[in-house]
């Protein structure tokens, strides 16, 4: 099933300004298991600014759903394989400053 509808928004200077603001905020640390025990190791992807409510062409349009900190959580990796079984969407990456580094697309 694509998922084109959302590749533009996790490729956006918007998208990739707040996931990182939000991942600042909650200073690394995975909101579910609290790990942040990857920082340092020099480890590929570590942690995924997720959205609650998984985006769908429905919803991409409101702002409050792709953009508000209300809808975001920040995840290891681990806990978002947990959270998405198959995976469904695309999301962003950091590295261990904190800079997005890249999309991850787990609908493959
Ligand atoms: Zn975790
Ligand atoms: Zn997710």
């Amino acid at each position: 099933m694509a998922r084109e509808f959302s590749k533009d928004i996790y490729n956006s200077q918007r998208w990739r300004k707040v996931a990182h603001a939000y991942a600042e905020s909650q200073h690394y640390v995975c909101e579910r298991c609290h790990n942040r025990s990857f920082v340092g190791t020099g480890k590929p992807p570590r942690f995924i600014v997720h959205h609650k409510q998984h985006l769908s062409p429905e919803n991409v349009g409101d702002d409050n759903v792709v953009y508000g900190w209300d809808n975001l959580e920040l995840l290891c990796i681990y806990c978002h394989n947990a959270v998405h079984g198959a995976g469904l969407d695309r999301e962003c990456l950091f590295d261990d400053d904190g800079n997005p580094i890249g999309i991850v697309d787990h609908s493959r």
